[in-house]
């Protein structure tokens, strides 16, 4: 059981409503979200193809009146997205072709991941499924994929994904946790979600009662990319989602301009560590349309990961990825 009542002095889980008013009241263009940081308007993409979605809890994190902030440059629709490059297409992922059922893809033996939600606390501009047909696949199918997912006794973990399956309600998590557990063969259940870092007042006694119920071990795989997304609202997430003993790991897309230097790599390393978050992987970008202004080439990828080789702990270097469509596997480089 957790506490709703906490220890005095250690705060505790955050009361439910605070999240769906940071979701409800974020900022939807990227004028309203210069003209907040005191930045000049022009060169912005004011009807881009993916939406801007900026909550209160990510903006409170952006320097004022700096263009370049790391943050920003994640959130913030440029002209540049609309510039067409060979090779970034729509799925760059070839997702599309890999529903096993409504929702539900399946690429890798054993793990198949649900399309649990389809909507995010933040839109990274980077995201690869900025095109995603979320319209034939989401919440609506879930019937559909869990009667595949009980069926398909080969699979032992199931990843809920999105969008971002902790926007689902706490209600609706709770019983979609509680109809994953009842799936004998199923062994862990991971969630990937960016809830924890972009809100983390997402954070709620219901929904750290729904983790601590769960039969089966819970592993998330939290996303963060700077290290100055990292405070002491994620900590306080991070610490209470800790106690009811689920694993915390983190996924992180190298990026351009945003953490493509050793210096930051490892000062998130080392940040996320003190958080309690042990790095997993680190994503080479996937070639989606929109998004070739923040690729980083594979071979600086390489010299960075041997940068942190060399100042880090084994366990707090990330295993640098990408994922080539068709293989069996996500691809290990270097
Ligand atoms: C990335 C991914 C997984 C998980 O891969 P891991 O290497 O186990 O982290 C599973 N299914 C799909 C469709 C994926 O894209
Ligand atoms: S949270 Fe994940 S799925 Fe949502 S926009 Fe960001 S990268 Fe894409």
């Amino acid at each position: 059981m957790i506490p709703t009542n906490p220890d005095a002095g250690e705060p505790g889980p955050w009361a439910p409503g605070i999240w769906r008013h940071q979701l409800k009241t974020a900022i939807r263009d990227s004028v309203t979200l210069c003209e907040k940081l005191g930045l000049p308007t022009g060169g912005l993409d004011d009807a881009p193809v993916f939406p801007v979605r900026v909550p209160e809890a990510w903006l409170r994190r952006i320097r004022h009146g700096n263009p370049d902030d790391p943050l920003l440059r994640q959130v913030l629709a440029t002209a540049l997205e609309r510039l067409a490059i060979d090779g970034f297409v729509a799925d760059a992922v070839a997702e599309t072709s890999r529903f096993v059922a409504p929702a539900l893809i399946q690429k890798y033996d054993h793990r198949a991941l649900l399309i649990a939600s389809t909507a995010c606390p933040v839109h990274c501009r980077y995201c690869f499924r900025r095109e995603f047909p979320y319209t034939d696949h989401g919440p609506a199918q879930l019937d559909h994929a869990i009667a595949r997912v009980v069926e398909d006794t080969t699979l032992s973990e199931i990843i809920l994904s999105g969008g971002d399956p902790l926007t689902l309600t706490d209600t609706a998590l709770a019983k979609l946790l509680r109809r994953i557990n009842a799936i004998p063969h199923l062994r862990r259940i991971r969630i990937h979600s960016r809830w924890p870092v972009a809100i983390p007042e997402r954070i709620t006694a219901e929904l750290l009662q729904s983790f601590a119920r769960s039969s089966k071990p819970v592993v998330l795989v939290v996303h963060c990319n700077h290290p100055a997304e990292l405070d002491t609202h994620t900590a306080r997430a991070f610490a209470l989602l800790r106690k009811t003993g689920l694993t915390l790991l983190n996924q992180t897309v190298l990026l351009r301009g945003i953490n493509d230097a050793v210096t930051t790599l490892a000062h998130l390393s080392e940040a996320l560590f003190e958080q309690g978050v042990l790095p997993y992987y680190l994503h080479l970008l996937d070639r989606v349309r929109g998004t070739g202004h923040f690729e980083v080439e594979e071979d600086r990828g390489r010299a960075l990961i041997s940068g942190l080789r060399n100042q880090l702990p084994g366990y707090l270097v990330p295993r640098l990825m990408r994922e080539i469509p068709g293989e069996p596997a996500k691809t290990l480089i270097g």
